[in-house]
């Protein structure tokens, strides 16, 4: 029970934009390990095992199993905003280098996008960034296209091994927050961060503001293993695939849901969480994990897969 807490404590008090929280990315991953051919995968298990947090992520997921390393690496950009061994480039000077890690910043940044009232964006680097390490992940143009096995380090274009050992968590967990609406914006309101509202379906957490109540719609921090496994494939089970598209219209299709997912007073002092509003919300979430579980997947075979055009049914 206190561990409970004590874990609630903890995310009620933790920074704010973290994007889906970690249910949210380990869903995405696991719709897109879904859509990996086994050379694919391969690849992906060899580069993740290079990671210097490699250890932590099998000891947190139980498992040395792909899909569970995978979804707990998705997760690894958010763990290092409260890891002691990284720093905030913005407030702080840098930490130690660590072996095997290109540097140690943070990289907030990263996460999200804030646009003014005409679309123009403001701050953060999250489309910019998913365009620059997918670059550094795809296969050289010299290199063959089809190795016989997947040992491709050597062949990626521009990367070395510690830069693509951090790539690869980073696209994962990127591709997740640009789905996420409120990732792409408000500047006025911090990407909902700024906007306190009041949810009676939440009793642990009846006040938080609008960017938590987004990125702790997908499931409770701790979901992992069968019940998640349950969970994405009813996703899966609701949700079509969707077209795969650029970044650029992943971003514009969560910058055009901002209109819908900011909830109004209802008579209340602050705005105010229904039911209308709380099914709408969850529909969203789950819509958008689903289209960047496919998304993912589709991206990172193309990356690391044959190169054959499969059909995700
Ligand atoms: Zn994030």
């Amino acid at each position: 029970m206190w561990q409970i807490i004590s874990i609630l404590f903890f995310f009620a008090l933790s920074a704010p934009a973290q994007a889906w929280n970690a249910a949210g990315h380990r869903l995405t991953a696991f719709i897109a390990w879904q859509q990996l051919s086994p050379p694919a995968q391969a690849a992906i298990r060899e580069i993740l095992s290079r990671h210097p947090d490699y250890e932590q992520w099998v000891k947190r997921a139980k498992s040395e199993n792909g899909v569970d390393v995978f979804a707990e690496a998705s997760t690894w950009p958010d763990a290092i905003r409260n890891d002691p061994r990284f720093y905030d480039e913005d407030k702080e000077s840098p930490t130690p280098a660590l072996p095997g890690l290109p540097d140690t910043a943070r990289h907030k940044r990263w996460h999200y996008i804030d646009l003014n009232g005409s679309g123009k964006v403001m701050t953060g680097e999250l489309d910019q960034q998913i365009e620059r390490l997918s670059q550094l992940l795809r296969p050289s143009k010299q290199a063959p296209a089809l190795g016989p096995q997947p040992r491709r380090l050597a062949a990626r274009s521009t990367g070395n091994t510690a830069e693509i050992s951090i790539a690869l968590p980073w696209l994962a967990h990127l591709v997740a927050d640009i789905h996420q609406p409120l990732h792409v914006g408000r500047h006025g309101d911090e990407g909902g961060n700024k906007v306190d509202i009041e949810n009676p379906f939440n009793q642990r957490l009846p006040f938080s503001n609008l960017h938590v109540y987004w990125d702790d719609l997908p499931g409770p921090p701790w979901l992992r293993g069968r019940r998640l496994e349950k969970l994405a494939t009813h996703l899966t089970e609701t949700y079509p695939p969707p077209t795969q598209g650029t970044v650029v219209l992943w971003r514009d299709e969560s910058h055009q849901l901002l209109t819908q997912v900011y909830p109004d007073t209802n008579g209340r002092p602050l705005p105010t969480i229904n039911e209308a509003f709380q099914q709408r919300a969850r529909d969203i979430a789950n819509r958008r994990i689903v289209d960047a579980g496919y998304r993912l997947g589709r991206l990172l075979d193309g990356m690391f897969g044959e190169r054959v055009s499969r059909e995700t049914h």
